[in-house]
């Protein structure tokens, strides 16, 4: 998502943005979007899933875990740990932290810590990465999207990580973990389901003469759903197999 171009600490580098070139601009907005609406779409789909073919404990379990880890990942690791230095932990610890805030899909730890420390340092500024005001210092719809969506997909400039972060430059270990944040994420969000039991309920009942089988899941399950609110709780997954 991020070009490691810049992240090379210079000592002349003074300014707090870099611009980005075109191209690399629409290269990671197209990675912002996969990332922030492939989880969406997935959630999404998973509820009628879940609908047609259950869930096991081990499920929720994975799916607990994993949003637990993202959380202390962005919340402990980056933000406490790596942005405001609020205590210090070993190698082991702290790549694990990394690792951690990698699953929730938030950019590699340069990126945002050091919007993260200008935020900070800039804060309801211009030069404030996303301030929920505008111009005029309101509060509006528009400020608002931006402060939450907006300035990640528009802006073409980014935190100069060589001004903002130049202690996790020099983290030489963390720069090598760094480069594995797209794959570590990636797997993150098909590791759960390499887990998972897909579901404790009894196997369905193959009716070859049911034509409900031929119905899409989400249809399948609507109308299972309906059987059961008429008392035949059976019937969920197959429309033929009444008690
Ligand atoms: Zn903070």
């Amino acid at each position: 998502m991020i070009a490691g171009d810049q992240r090379a600490p210079t000592t002349q580098a003074r300014e707090l943005y870099v611009t980005v070139r075109p191209i690399a601009h629409a290269r990671e907005r197209r990675a912002i979007l996969v990332a922030i609406i492939l989880p969406a779409v997935g959630a999404a789909l998973a509820i009628p899933y879940l609908w047609v073919h259950g869930s096991g404990w081990l499920d929720w379990w994975l799916f607990a875990i994993f949003y637990f880890a993202s959380i202390i990942g962005i919340t402990v690791g980056y933000h406490r740990h790596f942005t405001h230095r609020s205590f210090t932990v070993g190698l082991r610890w702290r790549l694990a932290l990394a690792v951690l805030g990698y699953t929730a899909g938030q950019g590699p730890v340069t990126y945002w810590v050091s919007h993260h420390r200008l935020h900070h340092a800039r804060a309801d500024t211009a030069d404030d990465p996303h301030s929920p005001l505008d111009t005029r210092g309101l509060l509006t719809v528009r400020s608002f999207w931006h402060a939450y969506v907006g300035w990640i997909l528009g802006a073409d400039r980014k935190a100069n990580t060589a001004v903002l972060t130049p202690d996790l430059l020099k983290d030489r270990a963390l720069m090598r973990l760094e480069r594995w944040y797209l794959p570590i994420y990636l797997g993150s969000l098909l590791l759960p389901g390499a887990f998972g039991d897909g579901g404790d309920r009894p196997a369905p009942v193959r009716d070859r003469g049911d034509p409900s089988r031929r119905l899409p899941a989400p249809v399948r399950g609507a109308a299972g759903r309906f059987h059961r609110h008429l008392g035949m709780p059976f019937a969920r997954t197959t429309l033929v197999q009444h008690p």
